[in-house]
């Protein structure tokens, strides 16, 4: 992969920026023109090979110049508009730190400037007793609202579900969101079966089988399977292959959740692992992990359609007033407000192309089999398994994993955490940033290892 010189890039940026900003009077080039016309016209293709800045950002600027801006003030089709420059500026500097909200330790002091805004705005309406959270975008706070109500006046709902019998199965590895979503969605946390795992922690198909069978003798209806195509703590990917022949005879849903792994379906070297997956019915992908896009990129990709539509769409006449639904993708979102979260993968896209991604995926499984060698050739580590992918699970002998993490962390050495590996509480390392080499895993392995050892002479 090509280093991406950052001066030369912001320098591009902000010129384009400002000529971007000196035009915002008119509305965009080619308004008023047929998307197919847009179509034509504008540079959209997905190259092979990965291109220069100049011509990345000459694409970038045609593309940007044919998106209406909402700051125009001819534009006023939609409830938001009129920018804040700061708080445009904030976001795109937000992104080159790139972190996510969910834990103090990964977001730092984003997380106190949350509750700053969070309570300041609780006091603003008079609840001053009260919680608040941020949601991606409106409808979601609504969803959020009518769970939090529905839970209040049964209690029941969450766990046991309003209509009983619906099931759905995943590994006991699988992600937390899996068990989460059948509370959601009304089939009660309990539909999830937790199917059993081998040795490498993938899921045993035998036993999701039987598990099934039993299941619908028991006048259950099996619904859906959850396949995981890189697990969150040990990066292994299930059989997609031979679970697509259950769900095929069983006739249920077959997801592949590839959160973090469906990526590698861009690497000719590793795409052997999701083997089976153009069986799936859906599949997750998230270019926020291994393709190092900002968050949030997550895609849900069918295979038919027409599902989307089905469970999501909605009349909305003071929104949707022109084109037919194939442009307003509003009728197969879960959101109502969104961000344009596929012009950032897109631009990556232009300069790296698939040969470019490729060379990252290659790299960071490479990386992370070297580190599996380091770690197995030290003494005083142990590595748990060779890693199917990128995760590379280990213990410090004689050094409580949750111990270290939290030591390495409190002295500003490592942001590092830790899993349950096969009941055994191992270091999760995580080989996800291509930028790391030798050098780097070297001083990795030795800030673990001294911190083992200040740790183990404090406590004896
Ligand atoms: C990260 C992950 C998710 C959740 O994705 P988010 O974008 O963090 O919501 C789901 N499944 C797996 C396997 C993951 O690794």
């Amino acid at each position: 992969m090509q280093p991406c010189p950052e001066n030369e890039v912001l320098q591009r940026c902000d010129a384009l920026l400002r000529d971007l900003l000196a035009h915002e009077d008119a509305l965009a080039s080619g308004s008023g023109r047929e998307a197919a016309w847009l179509d034509a016209h504008l540079p959209l293709g997905l190259p092979a090979a990965g291109q220069p800045l100049d011509e990345v950002f000459a694409r970038m600027a045609a593309v940007l110049k044919a998106t209406p801006s909402s700051s125009s003030w001819r534009f006023l089709n939609q409830l938001f508009g009129g920018r804040e420059p700061v708080a445009a500026a904030a976001e795109s500097l937000a992104a080159w730190r790139n972190v996510s909200m969910y834990t103090f330790k990964a977001a730092g002091a984003q997380v106190l400037v949350e509750k700053q805004v969070l309570s300041h705005m609780l006091q603003k309406v008079g609840f001053g007793a009260g919680e608040a959270m941020f949601t991606p975008g409106g409808s979601l706070a609504n969803l959020a609202a009518l769970l939090v109500a529905r839970d209040r006046a049964d209690p029941q709902q969450r766990d046991a579900g309003a209509r009983s019998g619906l099931t759905v199965y995943a590994s006991s590895e699988a992600h937390y969101s899996i068990g989460k979503n059948a509370g959601i969605a009304g089939l009660g946390r309990r539909a999830l079966r937790a199917v059993p795992v081998d040795r490498l922690g993938r899921m045993d198909v035998t036993a999701l089988a039987a598990l099934m069978e039993s299941d619908r003798r028991e006048g259950l209806r099996p619904l859906m399977i959850v396949a995981t195509a890189g697990s969150t703590v040990r990066g292994t990917f299930d059989d997609i292959d031979g679970i697509a022949t259950v769900a095929r005879s069983t006739g249920a849903w077959l997801h592949v959740d590839g959160a973090l792994g469906a990526s590698l379906v861009l690497s000719r070297k590793h795409r052997h692992l999701l083997h089976g997956v153009d069986r799936a019915d859906s599949v997750s992908w998230n270019p926020h992990k291994m393709m190092g896009v900002p968050l949030q990129a997550s895609v849900l990709l069918l295979a038919e359609r027409g599902g989307l539509a089905r469970s999501l769409d909605e009349r909305a006449d003071y929104l949707f007033q022109s084109d037919e639904d194939e442009l307003n993708p509003g009728h197969r979102s879960l959101q109502c407000g969104r961000r344009a979260d596929a012009f950032k993968l897109w631009a990556a896209w232009q300069h790296l192309g698939d040969e470019g991604w490729e060379a990252r995926l290659d790299r960071q499984m490479a990386l992370a089999a070297h580190a599996a060698d380091r770690v197995a050739a030290d003494p005083a580590l142990r590595l748990c398994e060779r890693p199917m992918s990128i995760n590379v699970c280990f213990e410090v002998e004689g050094c409580p994993a949750e111990a270290l993490c939290e030591r390495l962390d409190r002295e500003g050495r490592l942001k590092i955490g830790h899993g349950d590996v096969a009941g055994r509480r191992a270091l999760r390392l995580v080989c996800v940033n291509p930028a790391l080499t030798d050098k780097y895993l070297g001083a990795i392995l030795d800030e673990i290892k001294s911190a083992a050892r200040r740790l183990n002479k404090a406590t004896c």
